[in-house]
């Protein structure tokens, strides 16, 4: 029996993100042969992106737009989208594992009497045979599991599948576009989402993380890391402790109870390497720890270490990246 997957397409500032297509890819590798592939993209202004979307193995684009959807709000999106995922009827519903998947993946799965699944690492199989992977305890350790059954709703880790190529000869996806009209009983309203990092780069979608930690010191000392990463070409991240110590604002914040990032290098400045900030970094793919303590449990879990102080070695190795990369 031909199964039906559907992605919720993210968005962001016009454009497709990089995790939709990370989903894209899982899904893919899930879906068996003769299974319809399917994306819903919704916010405002979506045409552009509907083209992008048009440039992958898709049947369709089911589109929502409307002025009241262009801000991310639990409410108007579930609602939204629950009437044309009803309609579609699909046996697995995947999102990325972002602020908005984490918050209406579950939503969606008790709505629709899914089994729900979050922040999926890798699969393997197809079809009813897929077995999912996610870490747990902190990535201390990982579990494997598969649906009794379906519907499914999953969410995957940013980072974690590569993004599906786009099509070498696409068939056009059928365009279809959907009615929504705002409820006048929406508990909540987004009115405006002010950006506080303006420019820069997702920190959960950067291939490189410069990161700093309460040895960073003050705000000023951020200033090296913000140098490095912009010749790396990557984000700047920061543990808990240099966000409590204000040196930072909490949007940089990595680990448990912050963003989960898994870049393919990951520099942790100053950072002791508490539990709760190696759960959300220590999947990266090259962890490079620079601590003036040799015994600092950080380097545990590096793959490169440099002993020394951050204010030194950081200038150093902007200098030589600067060289190196032009
Ligand atoms: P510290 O532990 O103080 O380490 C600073 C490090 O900097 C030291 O290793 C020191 O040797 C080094 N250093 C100092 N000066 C220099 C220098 N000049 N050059 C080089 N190295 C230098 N933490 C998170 O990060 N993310 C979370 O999501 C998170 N969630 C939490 C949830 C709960 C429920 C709890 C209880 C805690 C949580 N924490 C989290 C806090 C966590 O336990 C640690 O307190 C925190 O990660 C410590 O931050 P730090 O490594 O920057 O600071």
């Amino acid at each position: 029996m031909s199964r039906i997957y559907l992605i919720v397409a993210e968005q962001r500032e016009g454009k497709i993100r990089q995790v939709t297509l990370e989903a894209l890819q899982a899904a893919a590798s899930s879906a068996a042969d003769g299974d319809r592939m399917t994306a819903v993209l919704i916010g405002s202004g979506l045409d552009s992106m509907a083209n992008e979307l048009s440039a992958y193995p898709l049947s369709e684009i089911h589109l929502i737009e409307h002025a009241g959807l262009q801000y991310y709000n639990p409410e108007s999106y579930t609602a939204a989208l629950l009437p044309v995922i009803e309609n579609i009827r699909p046996d697995a519903v995947f999102l990325g594992h972002t602020a908005l998947g984490r918050d209406l993946a579950p939503a969606l799965g008790a709505k629709l009497q899914a089994g729900q699944l979050s922040d999926v690492i890798t699969l393997t199989g197809t079809g009813e045979d897929t077995v999912f992977t996610r870490a747990i305890f902190a990535g201390k350790a990982f579990e494997k599991k598969r649906f009794n059954g379906y519907p499914w709703v999953v969410t995957v880790r940013p980072n974690n599948f590569p993004a599906l190529p786009p099509s070498s000869s696409p068939q056009p996806a059928q365009i279809v576009k959907a009615d929504y009209a705002p409820s006048s009983s929406l508990r909540t309203i987004v009115q405006d989402v002010v950006r506080q990092t303006g420019g820069k780069i997702d920190l959960t979608e950067a291939k490189i993380v410069v990161s700093g930690g309460r040895g960073v010191k003050s705000r000023d000392g951020f200033k090296p890391l913000e140098e490095l990463a912009s010749v790396l070409n990557g984000a700047v991240g920061a543990s808990r402790g240099a966000c409590d110590a204000g040196y930072c604002d909490y949007a940089l914040q990595i680990g448990q109870t912050g963003k989960v990032v898994t870049p393919e290098i990951y520099i942790a400045c100053g950072i002791s390497g508490a539990i709760q900030h190696l759960a959300g970094m220590s999947q990266s793919r090259v962890i490079v720890a620079i601590n003036k303590d040799p015994e600092a449990p950080i380097f545990k879990v590096a793959d490169y270490g440099i002993v020394g102080d951050l204010f030194e070695v950081v200038p150093l190795l902007t200098e030589e990246f600067r060289k190196v990369l032009g």
